[in-house]
């Protein structure tokens, strides 16, 4: 086929999530049979976004900014802070407009069999945020899977000498692990039907 400049762009677009090799190369020609109209842009795009991205300090969100917009908002409701295994959850809460506090951003589960131990978790800054008090309700969005059940256990373990209340997202929910997966009702519904840990 192509050179291998264009062997190596099916190649990284195949890497790409719901991509596989067949979906690349229709994405790769679409991309080289209008280069000005649409490769440059992309390129533009991901340049930009690949120098501007920054972890939150505060709530480990990814953003242009640090702290994040979300973080940085004095309209967010500091009382209440919905804990999250990944970006991809938070961004799925925030479409569906349902929570209108702060999150937390875990970086995962733990897993005995990933090999995911808690230093490899944001627990510790979680912490960190809690001691002056500000925060009185930690909402534990985490999936309903056995190592999100396991990490919401010992997370609310870990909260509970701090004097916060901490709920868990309503457990008949099917989140299986993807916030994003779940329709807006649904999160909404979710996040109603919490419960306390
Ligand atoms: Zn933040």
């Amino acid at each position: 086929m192509g050179g291998k400049e264009i062997e190596a762009l099916i190649d990284q677009l195949a890497r790409l999530p719901g991509m596989g090799p067949r979906s690349a190369r229709r994405a790769a020609l679409r991309l080289l049979q209008a280069p000005r109209v649409r490769m440059d842009p992309l390129v533009n795009a991901l340049s930009a976004a690949a120098k501007a991205v920054r972890t939150c300090g505060q709530c480990a969100n990814l953003d242009s900014t640090d702290p994040c917009t979300i973080c940085a908002d004095p309209n967010r409701d500091r009382s209440t802070l919905c804990v999250v295994e990944g970006v991809g959850d938070l961004w799925a809460l925030e479409r569906a407009g349902v929570h209108r506090g702060l999150y937390h951003v875990l970086g995962g589960t733990l897993s005995a069999l990933g090999g995911v131990g808690p230093e490899d978790l944001t627990a510790d800054l979680l912490l960190s945020r809690l001691r002056d008090g500000t925060v009185r309700e930690v909402i534990l969005a985490l999936g309903a899977t056995v190592d999100g059940a396991t990490t919401a256990h010992w997370l609310a373990e870990r909260l509970a000498p701090l004097g916060v209340a901490v709920s868990r997202v309503g457990q008949g929910v099917p989140i299986g692990g993807a916030l994003d997966v779940l329709d807006d009702g649904t999160l909404a519904a979710a996040l109603r039907a919490r419960r306390p840990a």
